[in-house]
């Protein structure tokens, strides 16, 4: 089924009064992955997703190992009430184990990681006894097992240790690192081509004339891109001209898995765009509820080869002021890039509450993206607007440290209503 039937089969969604919820739910309903694997040295893997199942090679840990500095012991030697004196022998060190066996009424010093000698089966913190000479003593009330950490505990042989799918970060690199893997199987990067349209815009590097622009949606884009960890392809600026355009569609949908452009799909320059499109593939031009943000395009480009392995890129247009390029590419082409990147489909970037010290216009019926600083203040997370909230205006996109999302059906906030926020930034 062609992708405009099937989003002519949901009836509630109308082209020209999208929700953001609904335009997210579409677009992640009709992507799948497209990279092939490849094997990478483990380092390389950051920022990339896992092709296949790691399996773990061996238990870990590998070994019964202590959990905390303190005394290895015998449960058994232990008075069933009150305190119990033991024979210090040694001790038991991180890769250096103490040799010999653990008789009746002996313990040995164990430090965190090393492996409880033969007989022992209980370890005791070392906050809790006390030294006197040789002799350990040993309150009551120390449970058979305690401390210690075992063989299989954390990854059992045989099991796999990190799904496909998975998007690996520091954690997953050490996680590997720790299961022996020197090289790992991930998907390819997504190559993705993107160009900026305009009569008006001017590449940096060169002179601005009268009533040009620099492009600088090309640089956001670049940016947003290359933390996402996508193979990046900057055709440039393109002219509101059909053969330009058509020229610059191709190469980029012949070069590329997905096409970013910013501009050309608001009123007036979508009807420019749209008949080129008709001939190109197949792309749906939408006005969403939002703000900034509002008109897009969304579809698959043919690289124009015909023939059935013809190679298909999926297309993103976005709007062209430079505020609304990101809010756009943060609510709907992150997510649809880590899907078509084969990770798994992830939570989504957390909306947090918090309580807004100034009031705000808002009309329901729209979800409105404002650019926020949140701070603490009295224990409490308070947000407020950073600065103007123009949509071509990026220096409040550069001061603020967070989205506040207004909902669709939200009217206008008051001073200390709650709203909610979604960071820029997170911890990994
Ligand atoms: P458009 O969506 O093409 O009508 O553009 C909307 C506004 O965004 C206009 O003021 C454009 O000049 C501006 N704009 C479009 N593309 C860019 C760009 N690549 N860099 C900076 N501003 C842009
Ligand atoms: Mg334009």
């Amino acid at each position: 089924m062609s992708l405009t039937a099937r989003f002519s089969c949901l009836s509630d969604f109308d082209p020209d009064a999208l929700s953001v919820e609904q335009a997210r739910a579409f677009i992640r309903s009709q992507l799948t992955r497209v990279g092939t694997r490849e094997r990478v040295a483990l380092r390389s893997a950051l920022g990339r997703v896992l092709a296949s199942d790691v399996i773990a090679p061996f238990n870990v840990p590998a070994h019964d190992n202590s959990a905390m500095d303190g005394y290895a012991l015998r449960h058994a030697d232990l008075a069933s009430s009150g305190e119990t004196r033991l024979r210090v022998i040694g001790a038991a060190l991180a890769g250096k184990g103490f040799a010999g066996s653990v008789g009746a009424g002996e313990c040995v010093r164990i430090m965190t990681g090393a492996l409880p000698p033969a007989g022992c089966d209980t370890v005791v913190i070392q906050e809790v006894v006390e030294l006197d000479g040789e002799q350990l003593i040993v309150p009551a009330g120390q449970r058979a097992g305690q401390n210690i950490r075992r063989a299989g505990e954390d990854l059992a042989a045989g099991k796999p240790a990190l799904a496909a799918g998975r998007l690996i970060r520091p954690a997953e690199l050490g996680l590997m690192a720790s299961l022996g893997c020197a090289e790992v199987s991930v998907y390819r990067r997504l190559r993705v081509a993107f160009f900026s349209t305009g009569d008006e815009l001017c590449s940096i590097g060169t002179p601005l004339a009268d009533g040009e622009v620099y492009d600088s949606n090309r640089y956001t884009i670049f940016g947003m891109l290359t933390r996402l960890g996508c193979e990046v392809l900057d055709l440039g600026v393109v002219r509101d001209h059909p053969a330009a355009l058509e020229a610059a569609f191709r190469e980029a949908a012949a070069a590329a898995d997905v096409v970013i452009t910013s501009g050309g799909v608001s009123v007036g320059e979508a009807d420019f765009v749209k008949p080129l499109m008709a001939q190109l593939g197949e792309v749906l031009f939408w006005k969403i509820a939002m703000k900034p943000g509002r008109p897009m395009a969304f579809g698959r480009l043919g690289s124009g080869g015909g023939g059935s392995d013809e190679h298909a890129a999926w297309l993103f247009g976005l709007p062209g002021n430079p505020v609304a390029v990101m809010a756009a590419f943060y609510q709907f082409v992150r997510d649809a890039l880590q899907l078509l990147m084969g990770a798994d489909p992830l939570p989504g970037v957390p909306l947090l509450p918090a309580v807004s010290s100034v009031a705000m216009k808002k009309a329901p019926g729209r979800t409105e993206f404002q650019r926020g600083i949140l701070s603490q203040a009295d224990g409490l997370w308070s947000v407020r607007p950073a600065g103007a909230q123009g949509s071509g205006v990026l220096r409040s996109m550069s001061e603020a440290n967070c989205f506040i999302v207004l909902e669709h059906e939200r009217g206008p906030v008051a001073v200390g209503d709650t709203v909610q926020v979604q960071l820029f930034d997170g911890l990994v």
